[in-house]
């Protein structure tokens, strides 16, 4: 890793925390197992280096939602850990998904038809997972359906095309705990478990919780969780606990470095459309990071809105830059339009900031981040949306540096 910063802007990701955020989400899940969750590149931290640190901290199992990640996943932690794939369309790679001994989680009877034939032509049995609709309404074996798509799994199982070893769903509302339909979806499990086990297919792992489930409803637990968000130390229940309230730290850091500090007078219009105008003789940072990169265009600031909120000044414990920055530290929000490539900050008539300092959208105000910094919930809250998607959209553009060593060395310490 070069210690010059020459970045104008990049996300800092905490391997560490990943590990460390796992083996807390293994300690509430009791017996049960853990899979870490890294669709969409690991929720925009990294897919290989955030499901080898994921393996670190314990997790057997990784799941992935395309077909295209889970071998991804598959070659970046090579043979061992169990991987489960859950969303495809006719002509999936389910060839390639047996060769990689990738378990996959069918929700039609198509599905199984498709995976049986490309199991026969590699030669060995395809590991399945029956999906269940208990009440989500999105993808997933209906109840009523349940029954003749068991009457093909065992005619298939018999003839050693395939292997039913799990049964699986998902929650509606796992984040309102207390929502009868929790309960209700639950029991709608339990009744496919039994309809399952009674068509004389043991099941190896029941599973249905997400992050908030595994936090917050021990009974959704069964031999398997699925945290996402979790892992990367996001509170998948903002309105009832921050993330250390449940022994997790942010993993992702995004910061950047002023590209332009000017002096403007009061009453400038600030950005495409002018929502913002400055009320004062001041000065403007513009920050290199815009739409084109994940931020959000419902974070403009001004009259649309409160604005996404940045971290300036107060001394950096960056860890490439130490010494930049060194005004006095402040929240501040983003002023007018967020564009494609930049956001603009009023800085105050009094800024000692400097093209080139770095300013911190949000961090993990774990001493890798300066203190103070905000967050990814509050940038969600800024824009209308959850901290999944702020980290998530990050885009490609923005490059990832990696900290902390867990899943570096030992593939499995
Ligand atoms: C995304 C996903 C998860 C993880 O959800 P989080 O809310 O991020 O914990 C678990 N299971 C399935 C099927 C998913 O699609």
């Amino acid at each position: 890793m070069s210690t010059t910063p020459v970045y104008p802007a990049r996300a800092i990701v905490d391997l560490d925390a990943i590990r460390d955020n796992v083996r807390a989400l293994r300690s509430t899940a009791g017996s049960a197992q853990v899979m870490g969750v890294v669709k969409a590149d690991a929720y925009g931290h990294g897919l290989a280096p955030a499901a080898r640190a994921a393996l670190a901290g314990g997790a057997t199992w990784l799941g992935a939602a395309q077909t295209r990640e889970a071998l991804a996943v598959r070659a970046a932690v090579g043979p061992g850990p169990r991987v489960l794939t859950w969303l495809y369309s006719p002509g999936a790679p389910f060839a390639d998904l047996v060769r990689e001994d990738v378990d996959v989680a069918v929700a039609g009877a198509w599905a199984l038809d498709e995976l049986a034939d490309a199991a026969r032509a590699v030669g060995r049995a395809a590991r399945v997972h029956l999906k269940v609709d208990t009440g989500l309404g999105r993808n997933g074996i209906m109840p009523g359906d349940l029954p003749a798509v068991l009457d093909r799994a065992t005619a298939l199982q018999s003839e050693g095309a395939l292997t039913v070893v799990g049964v699986m769903s998902h929650y509606a509302l796992a984040d309102e705990p207390d929502d009868p339909s929790v309960k209700m979806q639950t029991h709608a499990f339990d009744e496919a478990v039994r309809a399952v086990e009674a068509a004389g297919l043991p099941i190896e792992v029941r599973h249905i919780a997400n992050s908030a489930a595994t936090l917050t409803n021990p009974a959704a637990h069964y031999d398997l969780v699925r945290p996402g968000i979790a892992v990367y130390g996001l509170s998948p229940v903002p309105q009832l606990a921050v993330p250390g309230d449940h022994g997790l730290r942010p993993a992702m850091t995004l910061e950047a470095r002023l590209a332009t500090v000017k002096r403007v007078p009061a009453g400038h219009g600030v950005s495409y459309g002018h929502a913002y105008t400055t009320t004062q003789d001041t000065v403007l940072g513009v920050i290199p990071l815009g739409y084109g990169d994940g931020i959000p265009r419902h974070a403009s600031g001004g009259s649309l809105g409160p604005g996404g909120p940045v971290l300036v000044g107060g001394g950096v414990d960056d860890v490439a830059a130490p010494d930049a920055g060194l005004g006095t530290a402040r929240v501040l929000r983003i002023a007018g339009r967020v564009c494609m490539d930049q956001v603009v900050i009023d800085l105050g008539p009094y800024a000692p900031e400097q093209a080139g300092d770095v300013v911190t959208l949000f961090g993990a105000s774990d001493g890798l981040t300066r203190a103070g910094a905000p967050n990814a919930e509050d940038w969600a809250q800024a824009a209308g949306t959850i901290s999944y998607e702020i980290v998530t959209r990050l885009g490609a553009r923005v490059p990832r540096v990696y900290v902390g060593t867990a899943g570096r060395e030992t593939a499995g310490e």
